[in-house]
């Protein structure tokens, strides 16, 4: 029989109850340090009493009106996006699959609006995860993703991970226009260099494309900025947000240039829960903190801690661990092998009391909330150091 809930996941043997700062709390006692956040959600933590606040108030207030209305929420959050980004001009969803789609719709609709509807097609990158809708996973073109779904949507490329030879040998008279996640996520956790989204930018100002960032998982502060492009000093036309933005409230946001979104109008796109008042008060909730002075400051000085931590571990545990790579509070850890040693890994660290989450490539995901104070970096390190222990007795 098969169970209620139906079975695509394949879940580890715990229920979390409860949840406070940086903490989780299971149904059978054990407390976790939670360097998984959800998949990079909760970054304010657990139950962080500022969105607490917001989300309580806006209940006892009004809940949901449609976008047939003015909702201020959205005017204050977009506004705030805006003046804190590339963009001027944002769109309201629910999630990071839906963000990311919109933006493909926006890149076809560009084109479309001037005179190239010819212009279809999306080229992006190896190891990318851009989400689960049928444009989605064509795009993100991984096996287990698309397996069985096909035909795989039309108008969808992919090459090689930094190689921009490749990239520009892909473009071709019906390209619209790049989409990369300037830190994959699921893919491993890997940067792209400032050179390489420099040369994106080049080719697609060359060949009048548009260039879009998939920053579902590296945004919202993560990387100790409000989006991680900005490190490299390149900006987008389009930019998919979400994951940490509602910081654990269903929501997504595509950001765009005044340009490429002139070509939306009243009716080319919509949503039925997009931007409702609940979400638009926990997201602006969100941005009263990482917006704070200093708070930004935190993320690195606690990224600092914990990569300088990553790095000591990979030279004590040669046998194990391969390498850290990463951005910010985004990191990860290679572990040596021939595949499946990361998730070994995080099993051996969540008996230790540490969530954390596997990634492509062999990789233990680090995405903690971006509270974390140094005695809870330290922690995990401690509790990793022990998990890479066991590894290594079991591998001898
Ligand atoms: C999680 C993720 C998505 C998909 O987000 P959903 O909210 O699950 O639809 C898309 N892109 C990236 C980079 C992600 O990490």
């Amino acid at each position: 029989m098969i169970a209620a809930v139906m079975p695509t996941y394949a879940r580890y043997d715990v229920t979390l109850e409860r949840g406070e700062g940086v903490h989780a709390f299971a149904t059978d006692g054990r407390r976790f340090l939670d360097f998984g956040a959800g998949i990079a959600v909760a970054s304010l933590g657990h139950c962080h009493p500022h969105l607490v606040k917001a989300l309580q108030d806006q209940a006892a207030t009004l809940w949901h009106v449609s976008n047939l209305y003015h909702i201020p929420g959205q005017e204050r959050l977009a506004e705030r996006l805006a003046a804190n980004s590339f963009a001027d001009t944002v769109f309201f969803n629910n999630s990071g699959g839906e963000a990311v789609e919109m933006g493909f719709k926006m890149m076809r609709k560009f084109h479309a609006e001037n005179g190239d509807a010819a212009r279809f097609r999306i080229i992006s990158v190896e190891g990318a995860f851009h989400g689960r809708s049928l444009a989605c996973i064509a795009s993100g073109r991984q096996e287990k993703h698309t397996a069985g779904f096909g035909p795989l949507t039309d108008g969808f490329d992919q090459v090689a991970f930094d190689n921009l030879n490749e990239m520009r040998a892909a473009v071709g008279p019906e390209t619209a226009g790049i989409v990369v996640e300037p830190v994959q996520g699921e893919g491993g956790i890997r940067p792209m260099s400032a050179e390489y989204l420099k040369g994106l930018r080049a080719i697609c100002d060359e060949f009048g494309l548009l260039l879009m960032f998939d920053e579902v998982q590296c945004g919202i502060g993560r990387t100790g900025k409000l989006y991680a492009h900005e490190w490299s000093g390149v900006t987008p036309d389009i930019l998919a947000s979400a994951k940490g933005l509602g910081g654990g409230f269903p929501l997504g946001a595509t950001l765009a240039t005044a340009r490429v979104a002139e070509a939306m109008n009243a009716g080319s796109h919509g949503s039925t829960f997009g931007g409702n008042p609940l979400a638009m008060a926990v997201g602006n909730a969100v941005l009263d903190v990482i917006l704070e002075t200093g708070f930004l400051d935190h993320v690195t000085e606690m990224a600092h801690r914990l990569g300088d931590g990553l790095e000591a571990l990979v030279a004590k545990h040669p046998g194990v661990l391969e390498g850290t790579r990463g951005m910010g509070l985004m990191q990860g850890l290679k572990c040596k092998g021939d595949g499946g040693e990361n998730g070994e890994l995080v099993g051996l660290a969540m008996a230790g009391g540490l969530l954390s989450v596997p990634a492509g490539d062999n990789v233990v995901r680090l995405v903690p909330p971006l509270i974390i104070e140094a005695a809870d970096v330290d922690a995990a390190l401690a509790i990793l150091d022990d998990a890479c222990a066991s590894l290594a007795a079991e591998a001898a």
